[in-house]
């Protein structure tokens, strides 16, 4: 018979791609499906990048790249550094990887030893807890309130950090909850992590530039906890390049060279093609975002709308990314037209997807088992048709 490695039998398959081939299956049988499962921008890549890929080939960039990414790409994420997060970094600081996806795992497996405890910020997105358990060590999330646009608090920090504690995670802009933190909030946290030198600190800043509220701040930006901060970031979101593959990091030389050391046995760095579209895209500044974070925006406006009208869902208004999170309890303990009680967020997102043709996915996947996720990166008419038919099957529940 097959064996397959413990290591892999505990690993859990990413939810979001597990609700999106359920949603695709669906769709390919006939039924009108509208996917709002992933985080994946709708727009295409703007065409300077596309143009400047066709280039890379005809131009003969078709040989393995040095490990950590072509030095000019790195030099433009120096650059990139400088001018919207007034972080200065060489290349010698700099990872790129096959996406800030990657990136993170470079980080938790360079960082995290069997057994150490990784502060995980909850709402979390999907992949992190799998990649701590990948490196055997041990996830404690740390859970954030509603009230709070569910944002960890650094008393609560404070009281979760311990001497087994290596490497403190999280998102913002956040996936999935959107919520951006703020300069002072912080602070506040870079001193809590400045009271523990043994802590390092994640930040995945993925969705920086998809931002309604204005200021984006790295911890990095902190001067007494530089040193301690890896900080990922990507092409993915901001510049619409999902299927290219491109993300890098910034972190002290020891860390950086981790990284590289597992992706020179790994991977061997990311496409030669797609750094060199990555180095166009940064070239060409941050614009091409702005027309997208204008729709993305809109959405989220069109969205909260159409939310205030379904009695059950509680939500916070998110600041940033291209997600809504609502807390849906209220429905639990709801009979459905066919007889089956709710009891989880779960059986309320197949409900949804059976009854109103929409794909969501389980809030349990984030680590918050009372809520469902909705990408808002989906054409207008798409999400406002979503939303009529997911408040229609909820007014059949018993
Ligand atoms: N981090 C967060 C919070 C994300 O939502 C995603 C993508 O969904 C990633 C990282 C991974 O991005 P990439 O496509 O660059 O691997």
């Amino acid at each position: 018979p097959l064996i397959l490695s413990d290591r892999i039998n505990a690993m859990q398959e990413s939810q979001t791609i597990a609700m999106a081939k359920k949603a695709r299956a669906m769709a390919a049988e006939g039924v009108d499906v509208i996917s709002l499962s992933f985080g994946e921008p709708d727009f295409q890549t703007p065409q300077y990048i596309k143009d400047a890929a066709k280039q890379a080939l005809d131009e003969g960039y078709t040989f393995y790249t040095p490990v950590p990414g072509y030095l000019e790409l790195r030099q433009a994420i120096c650059d990139k550094f400088r001018r919207d997060n007034q972080l200065d970094y060489q290349p010698a600081n700099i990872v790129v990887s096959t996406g800030a996806k990657q990136a993170l795992a470079n980080v938790v497996l360079s960082l995290v030893n069997p057994g150490d405890e990784v502060v995980v910020f909850s709402p979390y997105w999907v992949s992190y807890e799998e990649m701590v358990r990948l490196a055997e060590g041990v996830a404690v999330p740390l859970v954030g309130t509603l009230e709070n646009e569910f944002k960890v608090t650094a008393a609560q920090l404070e009281a979760a950090i311990t001497p087994r504690t290596r490497l403190i995670m999280y998102s913002s802009p956040c996936n999935p909850t959107g919520a951006v933190f703020s300069r002072q909030e912080l602070a506040a946290i870079a001193e809590v992590v400045g009271r523990h030198p043994h802590v390092h600190v994640l930040a995945d800043e993925i969705y920086e530039y998809i931002n309604f509220v204005g200021e984006h701040v790295s911890l990095a930006q902190f001067e007494e906890v530089k040193e301690r901060v890896i900080t990922v970031n990507g092409f993915s979101k901001g510049y619409a390049m999902t299927g290219w593959r491109v993300g890098y990091l910034a972190a002290r030389p020891e860390i950086a060279a981790a990284c590289e050391k597992i992706q020179s046995q790994i991977t061997s760095g990311t496409c030669s093609i797609a750094q060199r579209a990555a180095l166009a895209a940064l070239q060409g500044g941050r614009g091409s975002a702005d027309e997208m974070v204008a729709a993305y925006r809109r959405r989220r406006d069109m969205v909260l709308d159409l939310v205030q009208d379904i009695p059950g869902f509680r939500t916070n208004v998110p600041s940033g990314a291209f997600y809504i999170f609502p807390d849906v309890s209220g429905y639990f303990g709801r009979a459905t037209p066919a007889g089956p009680v709710i009891q989880t967020a779960a059986d309320l997102a197949l409900y949804l997807l059976h009854d109103a043709h929409v794909a969501a996915v389980d809030g349990s996947a984030f680590g918050a088992p009372n809520c469902i996720r909705f990408s808002t990166a989906a054409a207008d008419e798409k999400l406002r048709e979503a939303f009529i038919r997911i408040k229609d099957s909820l007014a059949k529940l018993g």
